[in-house]
């Protein structure tokens, strides 16, 4: 089935419903009603069971904000009333084409939360004291836009962040921090991604790897992609449906994930010795290449491509001058450089069975070109030189000629578009240590979980700190050097908190800002989710729905509930607020077209966005609409795909001037080709790392003293139905999970004296906590798991988190230690929402990261997050939850993280290298430190 046509997709089971033809598998279901028919849509209502009773909906498109990969949702309005009564996938969708995960659907949850934020919130008594009070949006925006203003006036402009989770879009917030003409973007993925996105930019200037499943004949995934992986959902179809095809499938995971129950391996390796394995399978593809050993008749690697896209004369001339400086002489370099990565060696770095890595070079080689990938978090994010595994991992796939093929992985650049207004702001022209410190010229993103420590450092301020979607205190490792940062008001002057709902951080707020969830703003939003282009708009169905009944509705807020705002124009009306008669030349870039002197609207900005989408305006010409109304229609638009291979494009002029003396268009690095080789690594201090290479880590057993109850935590897998921060206003998923046991293998047991179902006290270089243990054969003897993704808490009865996802915590502070105790856990309670009072469950787990130090990699500037534990049981007095930590223990850490660094300037005097890329890149200019 394709999108081309919206209005031609299949129809599905209700009471004016067909069932669907041409479904690919069996498993599919049905997608969602057609286009033409959600304007009127009849089903019977599940709550007048036994009765058959229709009723009638209007569908509206928008897309959801669970998690980053922005499936297309439909809101099911009630046709008389206009309640928003559920959500379910568009159909016209193409990345998630009508499917969903648990989390899109329980937007209704989050719609309808009785404990969700409706009116903005000024703090009144101390910050952190819980005590706030209603204000008016008019006094906010006065307030933040005048301090903003002032600081802008005083050339305070580094003082002005903007510190973001879950972006949720793409493109606004960056136009407009450069139009305030500041570097203050900062974001979470160096908590997240910022590793595995090292690794990939290395080898083809792309920051993700976008596989193409459809037609891969196999995929390792060293993710768990099937349940909570970037892209989940549009992912996960891909890959059953691939699987059905015949595409076989292994998975390298140290925890037996839902992911990895579905592979065809299992391969549990030693955290962070992934590395290990993936240069042993380069290797193994190597010596049978010299060997001329074919599997099922095809050779070990793609010799051809390796000679054709890779830099390897420019490795050769670097490291050897003297050699031959043939093809053949850097094979020859190869096999040398990795011989010492046998079978045997990989079997016992990885404590895996031999034999592994013959199984998984067959089943690379097997596929040729059609072996496609993934890595996400798991082992790039968990220790020291996670980098080098993506490094390792694509390395395979250019030996094997699998980059940007059908069935192989491409750079995530060709398969997502980002359209933009029409007129942007120039860069900006400042550069901010704060968040781009010289410690860390390689680091991806920017430095942000280590924020706190730089502003100590540096002995400096952030006048105005907006938080958006971003809760650190629960999520980040060394969470209470958070707190000592927000209570610290010559540190951080004023902290605008803007979140639909309570968190941890929240609590230490001078402002609390309610903004809209998934069906109340307006973004739009692309992902790498296949070999395909696509753009999805996220809208406020109140709005919309009042509009198709012909309201005219001025602002989104006229329609959202209470008082909750959508960001784009809460930005819009702060931006004038800053630069109320334009002579800052800020508000120009948020300036109506129409009505000069205005601020912009919605439909003027979002209209001038979608005109510039290639093939937009045709398509929806065809249905009688411009671009917006198009978007506004579908929800969704194909953008018409570039193909694939396109590094074989011949070009007139740029690209690579290839050996038959034609001229093509090559990758997005400097050199134009994959680089095996990146002298830049080299030159800027990490001798030896310049090609895939492996790191110990920081994690290696060889640092454990396992007799002593030593063992390695690995904290870094999510539940797959739940979404950080905002999973506590759903409370279906909520339901079904929310807790966090210790993950510890049976033979650990014993050895632990853990007992199943009791307490272990879990310590750490900073502190501990203590949890429940679970016995599971899903984990590798020597490490234990715990999931970071619950473990809610609030100081207060109604204030800082929900009720049904948070235990109420009594912190005891004394001198830099923080003892947190939970005071009682969820449980049933009266609200307007009668399955309030039926909360089953107590324990809500227990927020590890609190007990974390910050362990940032110094090229990458990732933080590492696997620990060196000591587990033990819980002592006497310990209770289910207890946590302990030491800020000044903390430091100590951080500094010796830090002495691993090697800081800018670089050769050149810079910064950073210049074709490094940046969310927000300066002028050429900023990167230059003299
Ligand atoms: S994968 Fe699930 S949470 Fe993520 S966007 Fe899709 S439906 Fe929402």
């Amino acid at each position: 089935m394709t999108n081309d046509d919206p209005t031609t997709t299949n129809g599905t089971a209700g009471t004016n419903g067909t069932a669907p033809a041409g479904r690919t598998s069996p498993w599919e279901l049905g997608v969602g009603p057609p286009p033409e028919r959600w304007d009127r849509w009849t089903e019977l209502d599940p709550s007048a069971w036994p009765k058959k009773k229709e009723r009638n909906y209007t569908l509206v498109p928008t897309i959801c904000f669970n998690c980053e990969s922005a499936c297309g949702l439909l809101a099911y309005m009630d046709a008389e009333t206009g309640e928003t009564v559920k959500f379910e996938g568009n159909p016209v969708h193409p990345g998630s084409r009508g499917r969903t995960c648990a989390k899109g659907p329980a937007t209704i949850n989050q719609v309808k939360d009785t404990e969700r934020i409706l009116t903005p919130l000024k703090r009144v008594g101390p910050r952190g004291s819980g005590q706030f009070e209603p204000v008016s949006w008019d006094e906010a925006l006065d307030d933040i836009g005048g301090r903003i203003r002032k600081a802008f006036l005083e050339d305070r402009q580094d003082e002005v962040v903007y510190h973001v989770g879950r972006p949720g879009e793409d493109n606004f917030v960056l136009r407009m921090l450069q139009a305030w003409g500041i570097d203050g973007h900062n974001s979470h993925t160096n908590v997240c991604s910022a590793s595995a996105r090292v690794g990939y930019t290395l080898w083809f200037h792309a920051d993700r790897p976008s596989p193409d499943y459809s037609q891969a004949k196999f995929a390792l995934l060293l993710s768990a992609h099937l349940e909570t992986g970037h892209y989940f959902n549009p992912h996960a179809q891909r890959i059953m449906a691939a699987k059905e095809n015949g595409m076989r499938l292994a998975v390298i995971d140290t925890r037996l994930s839902n992911t990895a129950s579905h592979a065809d391996h299992w391969v549990s390796t030693w955290p962070g010795t992934e590395a290990a394995l993936l240069l042993a399978i380069a290797r193994e593809l190597l010596e049978r290449d010299a060997r001329g050993h074919e599997v099922d008749g095809r050779p070990a690697i793609d010799r051809d491509f390796v000679r054709t896209w890779t830099n390897w004369k420019q490795f050769l001339a670097d490291t050897d001058a003297d050699g031959s400086g043939t093809f053949e002489r850097f094979l020859e370099l190869l096999r040398e450089r990795y011989a010492r990565y046998t079978d045997e060696y990989a079997a016992n770095e990885c404590r895996m069975p031999a034999g592994t890595v013959t199984a998984l070079a067959d089943e690379i080689q097997r596929a040729g070109s059609a072996f496609t990938s993934h890595l996400w978090r798991n082992a790039a994010a968990g220790n020291l030189g996670g980098w080098q595994i993506a490094r390792s991992l694509v390395f395979l796939h250019v030996l094997t000629g699998s980059v940007g093929t059908p069935g192989g992985v491409n750079p995530n650049g060709w398969d997502k578009f980002v359209p933009t207004p029409s007129e942007n702001p120039p860069k900006i022209s400042r550069w901010n240590e704060r968040h781009w410190p010289r410690e860390y010229p390689l680091a991806h993103y920017e430095m942000s979980m280590i924020l706190p420590h730089l502003l100590e450092r540096q002995d400096n301020k952030i006048d105005v700190y907006f938080t958006r979607v971003y809760n650190p205190v629960w999520t980040n490792p060394d969470g209470c050097t958070w707190i000592e940062m927000l209570e610290d008001e010559d540190r951080i002057g004023c902290h605008v908190a803007l979140t639909p709902i309570w968190s941890e951080t929240a609590q230490w707020a001078d402002y609390v800002l309610p903004m809209g969830v998934a069906s109340e703003r307006h973004d739009v939003m692309s992902q790498e989710t296949h070999a395909g282009t696509w753009i999805g708009f996220r809208q406020p169905v109140n709005r919309v729905f009042a509009e198709k009944k012909g309201e005219k509705v001025e602002r989104t807020y006229d329609a959202n509930p209470g008082e909750v705002w959508e960001e784009s124009e809460f930005w819009v009306d702060l931006t004038w607020r800053i630069d109320p008669d334009g002579k800052l030349g800020i508000a120009k870039w948020f300036e109506s077209k129409e009505r000069p002197g205005q601020p912009v609207t919605m439909d003027e900005y979002f209209g001038d966005v979608f005109s510039n989408v290639p093939g937009l305006a045709e398509r929806a010409a065809e249905h009688q609409l411009d671009p917006l109304g198009y978007m506004r229609r579908f929800g969704a638009f194909d953008v018409p795909y570039h193909g694939q291979q396109r590094y074989a494009d011949e070009v007139g002029e740029g690209g690579i001037e290839l050996e038959d003396g034609t001229r093509r268009r090559g990758f997005g690095t400097e050199t134009g080709y994959l680089e095996f080789w990146s002298p830049d690594i080299e030159a800027w201090g990490f001798e030896g790392q310049g090609v895939p290479n492996y790191i110990t880590s920081q994690v290696h057993h060889g640092h454990l003293d396992e007799v002593a109850g030593d063992r390695v935590l690995l904290p870094t897998f999510r539940l797959p139905t739940l979404i950080h921060t905002r999973s506590g206003n759903a409370k279906w998923l909520q339901e079904i999970s929310h807790t966090n046991p210790l993950w510890v293998n049976p033979k650990d047991m014993e050895l632990l004296g853990l007992a199943d179902g009791g307490l272990a006290r879990v310590t750490t270089r900073i502190g501990h906590f203590v949890v429940r243990v679970w016995q599971t054969e899903g984990i590798h003897p020597g490490v234990v798991g715990c999931s970071h993704h619950v473990g809610r808490w609030r100081k207060f009865t109604d204030v800082g988190g929900q009720k049904r996802a948070s235990s109420m915590v009594e912190i005891v502070r004394e001198g830099t230690t923080f003892g947190f105790r939970q005071k009682g856990g969820a449980g049933p309670y009266s609200s307007p929402d009668p399955d309030s009072e039926r909360v089953w469950w107590n324990e809500v787990g227990v927020n590890q990261n609190l007990t974390f130090c910050v362990q940032p990699d110094p090229v990458s500037g990732m933080q590492c997050w696997h620990q060196l534990v000591n587990v033990k049981p819980a002592s006497q007095g310990d209770r289910y939850g207890d946590i302990f930590v030491d800020t000044a223990k903390s430091r100590e850490v951080f500094n010796e993280w830090l002495a691993m660094t090697k800081p800018a300037p670089g050769p050149g005097g810079l910064r950073r290298p210049l074709w490094m890329k940046r969310p927000l890149t300066p002028t050429e200019a900023t990167y230059r430190m003299d």
